[in-house]
C-alpha cells in the first residue's frame, strides 16, 4: 500500500473536503490551496495543539500575531533581499524552470533533456507595493517566514511583559514563498502557515537548548500518535544551511516519495537580534549581551499532510473493508457523530437530536441519519471520527446509547448523562 499511499490520501482529502485546489473554478493557481470544512477543523487542531504546548503549557513563552508586511529595511537587515533565493535553471529543450538542487541526476523532469541554462538565484520573497503608487518607495514583501515579526517585536515584548532569559516568543501565521517548483499537493506550496518559537538564552546555553527542543518536537508528533518510526533527525551539510544558522537539524518524516523536512530546528545565533542591533541587559548580572536563538519552525499544511498519511489504514476484504484515518482524538475533524438507528421514526431522531444538540457546543459533531449504520459508520471512519453515537429502542427505554470505537470498531452502551465526560476524558 505504501506505493499508492500518496494517491489514495490525496484523493481522499479532496473528495472529502479536506483540502480543494484554490480558485479551481477559474483553473486553479499553482501551489494554492483551500482548505474545506473538514481541512479546517484539522488545521485548527494542529495549530491549538502546538500552542497548547509550546505556549500555555510553559511559564517562559509568550505569543504574537504580528503584521504580514513589514517595513522592506527588514528584509534587508535579516539577509533575505539578498540571500533568500534558490538556484534557478531552464531547461534548453522545453524552457520549463526548475530549481537546480532538486533535479535528480540533472535531468528535466518534463522532457527528459540534459542541458540547462546556467543558475540564477531568484529570490523567493513575493513583492507587492505599499500605497497608491507602484515605484520603488512602496515597493514591499509578503513575510517568507514569520519569524521576524518576532525579532523586530523582541523589545516591546521585553519591555511590555516581565521576561528573564531565557524565554521563548511564539508566532502562527501565513508566509508566502514564490517557490519555483511546487508540488506533492500541499507539501510545497506557495502560502503556507508556519508555527514558530522563537527561543532566546544566553550564548553558552543554546547547545543545551537546542538539544532540549529537539527532543520536545519530537515528543510533540509521538505525543499526537505521529508513528516514531516515520520520523527521523537528519542534520544539515554545512552547504544547505539558512545563511544565518550554525546548527540546524530537520524532523523528516518518510513521505511516500521518501525522507523530506517536517521541520526546521536551527540555532540561529545572535544573527537576528544582532542585524536588528538590539540586545538584551540581566537586570540581576548587569550583564548585557546580544541572545542566541534556537528555532523550532513548522508547516501547518505540511503536518497536516503527514499527519493524514501516517494515520491512513486499509483494514478487510471485500464488502468488510474499511479505510480508516486513525488520527488522534485531539486532531480529527469530528470528534463524534450522532445517528438515529433508522431515519423514519419521530421519536429515534428526537433523541438522537437531542444528543447532538448537547454535544455540539462542547467539540464538533457531525450528524448522519442517511443510509444504514454499516456506511454511516464507514463513512466516518474515513475522516477519521473516533466515535459513533446510535440511539436505538433500546435508549428509549434504558437511556443508553451504543458508542462505536473507530479503531477497535468494538461498541459499548453507555449512559447518555456519561456521555460528555465519557468523550471530553479522551480529547
Ligand atoms: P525546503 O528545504 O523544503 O525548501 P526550508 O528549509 O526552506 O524548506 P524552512 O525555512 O526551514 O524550510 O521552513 C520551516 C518549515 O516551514 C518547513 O519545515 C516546512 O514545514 C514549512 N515550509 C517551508 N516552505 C514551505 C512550502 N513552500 N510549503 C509548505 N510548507 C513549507
Amino acid at each position: 500500500m505504501a506505493s499508492d499511499r500518496f494517491e489514495k490520501v490525496v484523493s481522499l482529502a479532496k473528495r472529502r473536503g479536506f483540502v480543494y485546489p484554490s480558485s479551481e473554478i477559474y483553473g486553479g493557481l499553482s501551489g494554492f490551496w483551500d482548505f474545506g470544512p473538514l481541512g479546517t477543523e484539522l488545521k485548527n487542531n494542529i495549530k491549538s495543539a502546538w500552542w497548547e504546548t509550546v505556549v500555555w503549557s510553559r511559564e517562559d513563552v509568550v505569543g504574537l500575531d504580528s503584521a504580514i508586511i513589514y517595513n522592506p529595511k527588514v528584509w534587508e537587515a535579516s539577509g533575505h533581499t539578498e540571500n533568500f533565493a534558490d538556484p534557478l535553471v531552464e531547461c534548453k529543450g522545453c524552457h520549463q524552470r526548475f530549481r537546480e538542487d532538486t533535479l535528480e541526476k540533472k535531468q528535466c523532469p518534463n522532457c527528459g533533456g540534459k542541458e540547462f541554462t546556467k543558475p540564477k538565484m531568484f529570490n523567493l520573497m513575493f513583492k507587492t507595493y505599499v500605497g497608491p503608487v507602484e515605484d520603488e518607495e512602496g515597493l514591499a514583501y509578503l513575510r517568507p517566514e514569520t519569524a521576524q515579526g518576532i525579532f523586530i517585536n523582541f523589545q516591546n515584548i521585553v519591555n511590555t511583559n516581565r521576561l528573564k532569559m531565557p524565554f521563548g516568543i511564539a508566532q502562527i501565521g501565513k508566509a508566502f514563498r514564490n517557490e519555483i517548483t511546487t508540488g506533492n499537493f500541499i507539501f510545497r506550496s506557495r502560502e503556507f502557515e508556519q508555527a514558530e518559537l522563537e527561543w532566546f538564552c544566553h550564548p553558552k546555553e543554546a547547545d543545551k537548548w537546542f538539544k532540549f527542543w529537539q527532543k520536545e518536537r519530537i515528543s510533540w508528533y509521538e505525543a499526537l500518535g505521529m508513528k516514531r518510526k516515520s520520523l527521523r533527525f537528519r542534520e544539515h551539510e554545512v552547504t544547505e544551511r539558512a545563511h544565518y544558522a550554525v546548527t540546524a537539524f530537520d524532523i523528516e518524516y518518510n513521505f511516500p516519495w521518501g525522507w523530506g523536512e517536517l521541520e526546521g530546528i536551527a540555532n540561529r545565533s545572535d544573527f537576528d537580534l544582532k542585524v536588528h542591533n538590539l540586545s538584551y541587559k540581566d537586570e540581576e548580572t548587569g550583564e548585557e549581551f546580544v541572545p542566541y536563538v534556537v528555532e523550532p519552525s513548522v508547516g501547518i499544511e505540511r503536518s497536516a499532510f503527514a499527519f493524514l498519511l501516517d494515520s491512513y489504514d486499509e483494514e478487510g476484504e471485500g464488502s468488510k473493508k474499511r479505510v480508516v484515518l486513525k488520527l488522534h482524538p485531539r486532531l480529527a475533524p469530528y470528534k463524534v457523530a450522532v445517528f438515529p438507528l433508522v431515519a423514519n421514526k419521530p421519536n429515534l431522531v428526537k433523541k438522537a437530536r437531542g444528543i447532538y444538540d448537547s454535544l455540539k457546543g462542547e467539540f464538533p459533531v457531525a450528524w448522519d441519519d442517511r443510509g444504514n449504520i454499516g456506511k454511516r459508520y464507514f463513512a466516518q471512519d474515513e475522516i477519521g471520527t473516533p466515535w459513533c453515537v446510535t440511539v436505538d429502542y433500546d435508549t428509549l427505554e434504558d437511556g443508553t446509547v451504543t458508542v462505536r470505537d473507530r479503531d477497535t470498531t468494538k461498541q459499548d452502551r453507555i449512559v447518555i448523562d456519561d456521555l460528555l465526560p465519557y468523550f471530553s476524558s479522551k480529547i
